[in-house]
């Protein structure tokens, strides 16, 4: 069996004093390298909280979580910062694009928060915009390409720091049904070529293209038990 990317045992999530909203109750997961996971819910059901605390970038109030088998509560704020930055890619719904920046400049600056190594940066940024078929475009301006377009480089920039894990919200939620198609298309390459993948939607077909759906649902996590033919 591959390794165990994720592992998180009795997770509770409260904001708030006084009379807390509890947005994470009793969350109980495994997720392993090469994994595709979609998590289908409803808007306020503790999806992209549930993505943020896994991203590593905010923690639970209660329970474990272990990433990459490291106990993520005592990992220091600097530790966790430094894991998420060469571990974790990110994409979400509105691109996040920088609209004066080229497309290669904009999956570079990925680097640049991450301190990466200098010397190469352009050609690993051409290396990833090629893995996303997008290396034609490297000149362009976010502007002058479509939302589906966009979405592709901004996956580009997640991949560039080569992590072992990509997280995504709502990636196809800004996208029109040929687009959203040619997303997917690419998020199952990754898949094909051993990515784990956790994917946020509230699309349930979006959701039925990953491997293994899980269902939140006030802030509680279940198992989508899904039959399949012929896969
Ligand atoms: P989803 O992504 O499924 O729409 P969220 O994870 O954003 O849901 O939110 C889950 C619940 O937690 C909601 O009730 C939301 O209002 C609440 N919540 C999320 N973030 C915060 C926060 N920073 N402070 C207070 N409440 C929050
Ligand atoms: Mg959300």
């Amino acid at each position: 069996m591959s390794a165990e990317v994720i592992r998180i045992e009795a997770l509770e999530k409260r904001f708030g004093t006084g009379v807390p909203v509890v947005a994470l109750h009793d969350v109980n997961v495994s997720i392993r390298a090469g994994e595709w996971v979609a998590i289908n819910g409803p808007s306020g059901s503790g999806k992209s909280t549930l993505l943020h605390i896994i991203g590593l970038l905010d923690t639970a109030t209660t329970g474990s979580y272990w990433f990459e088998g490291d106990d993520v509560a005592a990992m220091s704020d600097r530790r966790r910062a430094g894991v998420r930055s060469r571990r974790v890619g990110f994409v979400f719904q509105a691109f996040h694009l920088l609209a004066y920046r080229s497309v290669a400049e904009n999956v570079m600056l990925a680097d640049v928060y991450r301190h990466g190594a200098v010397g190469d940066r352009r050609d690993r940024a051409l290396a990833a915009l090629t893995r996303v078929g997008m290396a034609h475009r490297c000149d362009y301006l976010p502007t002058q390409l479509s939302g589906g377009e966009r979405q592709r480089v901004a996956i580009a920039r997640a991949l560039l720091g080569e992590p072992g894990l990509l997280l995504c919200d709502e990636p196809t939620g800004n996208l029109d049904s040929a687009t959203t198609e040619s997303v997917l298309g690419l998020l199952e390459e990754l898949h094909r070529d051993a990515m784990t993948i956790v994917m946020i939607t509230h699309d349930h077909q979006v959701a039925a293209r990953a491997q293994r759906v899980l269902t939140i649902t006030d802030g509680q996590l279940r198992e989508q038990m899904i039959a399949r033919s012929g896969q």
